[in-house]
């Protein structure tokens, strides 16, 4: 049984390196024509780490990112609302990584290369159709324009938020949905305006609310610690429907500074660490609906083709990675690959599809903005400001969209066959 897999980000490379592991055969298609170190910052959870060490990858990893120590949220003077310990400090048997996100797909694809042998780029899935033995894929090859026609057993789209997988499976009423929430990224050079680490050096701070301005900071490079990755998110539209987003979009300070200029942060200085990036990228925070299905017969969906979630839980990869490994667990234990997929997404769509709706309810920036309302100077004690069971509740919502839970995963067997 060969499985196609469209789509070398994140979620498509963990599906092959998952596959392969699992005894099964694959191929993975990817558009661009080549693979470079794209993107910025991601984190990457104690559940995804758990099945990149079972795949192998627990060395590479460590000596990649950075092992998470707390998520800090502070109001815009820089005060502390609350401080939650992350992987092994929050008890998990698997810590969390910060990394830079092109780095960890080119760990990936170094994997997939040495293992399943070479990614087919520069091929654009534009259309599938099935019959009862297989799937008939169209694949338009991006330099000479041709199209390629090729069969598999199963396909996997794996194409991102702008799957086309996706479309063909639901042509109609699945918009591309903006919450009115702008982000500017970029990866601070911090050498030459910090004297030293922000924090502990490992720490996720998150300062601010996106319902007016947020400004999050973690370092990614376990190489050179002076490397800060930053997104600044900003209320700046109405909700509506856009018909692009493109993570590779270029952004300008001038449009981003402005709305951290009167801030009197003391942990540094944000426009500084702003034009301490060589560049900065541009983004609106999107989602799409859940789905009512994924898949049909021999073609299902993964990662954020299947549930793009807001990048406010550093929940997205990690999401696609347990994707992928529920995915080859049932291709390798269902003998029927339609019986195997409805399985895959029996299991992996009612928890991801829940995970969207609580992503986009932002549940911390109300408990956020209140301290703002509440303390409109600052504070020097956050108990004056918020109550014991406020606090509760605002740890309680961050943790239900970035965690598991911790008992269950660490003692859950490996999904390893
Ligand atoms: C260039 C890029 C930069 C990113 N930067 C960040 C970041 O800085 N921070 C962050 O948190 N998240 C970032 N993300 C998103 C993050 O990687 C994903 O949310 C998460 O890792 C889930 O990955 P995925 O594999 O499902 O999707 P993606 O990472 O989006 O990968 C999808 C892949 O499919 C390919 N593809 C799309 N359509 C087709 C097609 N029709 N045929 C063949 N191939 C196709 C794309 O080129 C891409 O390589 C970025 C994504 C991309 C593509």
């Amino acid at each position: 049984m060969r499985t196609m897999i469209v789509g070398a980000g994140i979620g498509g490379l963990a599906t092959a390196l998952s596959l392969h592991a699992a005894g099964l055969d694959c191929v993975v298609v990817e558009a661009a024509d080549t693979l470079g170190p794209l993107g910025v910052g991601i984190n990457l959870q104690p559940h995804a780490v758990r099945e990149l060490t079972e795949l192998g990858l627990g060395e590479p990893l460590a000596a990649t990112g950075v092992e998470t120590s707390f998520m800090t949220f502070t109001d815009r003077f820089g005060g502390e609302i609350l401080a939650l310990p992350r992987g092994l400090a929050a008890g998990y048997r698997w810590p969390q990584y910060s990394v830079h996100r092109g780095e960890l797909q080119m760990m990936l694809l170094a994997a997939v290369e040495d293992r399943v042998g070479p990614v087919r780029l520069g091929l654009r899935l534009t259309d599938f159709e099935q019959d009862g033995s297989g799937v008939t894929v169209t694949l338009r090859d991006q330099v000479s324009g041709r199209s390629l026609r090729e069969r598999a057993d199963v396909l996997v789209g794996a194409d991102g938020v702008l799957s086309t997988v996706r479309a063909v499976l639901h042509p109609a009423d699945d918009p591309l949905l903006w919450g009115g929430i702008r982000m500017w990224r970029g990866v601070a050079e911090t050498a030459s305006i910090l004297d030293g680490p922000i924090l502990d050096g490992s720490t996720v701070l998150v300062s601010g609310s996106n319902l007016a301005g947020k400004f999050v900071t973690y370092p990614i490079s376990a190489a050179d610690p002076t490397l800060v990755n930053w997104v600044a998110e900003v209320k700046v539209g109405e909700p509506g429907v856009v018909k692009e987003a493109d993570w590779s979009r270029p952004g300008r300070i001038e449009d981003v500074a402005p709305h951290f200029a009167s801030w009197d942060y003391r942990h540094f200085d944000i426009p500084a660490l702003m034009r301490a990036s060589r560049r900065i990228l541009e983004y609106p925070m999107v989602d799409r609906d859940p789905l009512p299905f994924w898949g049909e017969g021999r073609v299902t969906l993964l990662g954020d083709a299947a549930h793009p979630l807001y990048p406010v839980g550093s929940n997205g990869g990690s999401q696609a990675v347990l994707d992928a490994r529920v995915l080859a667990r049932c291709l390798a234990t269902i003998d029927d690959p339609r019986a195997a997929l409805a399985a895959y997404e029996a299991e992996r769509r009612p928890p991801t599809s829940a995970l969207v709706l609580l992503h986009r309810s932002l549940p911390i920036e109300e408990t956020v903005r209140l301290v703002a309302e509440r303390a409109p100077d600052g504070f020097t004690d956050i108990s004056e400001v918020l109550s014991g069971a406020e606090l509760a509740a605002m740890a309680e919502a961050q943790r239900g969209i970035t965690d598991s839970d911790v008992r269950a995963l660490n003692e859950r067997p490996s999904w390893s066959v």
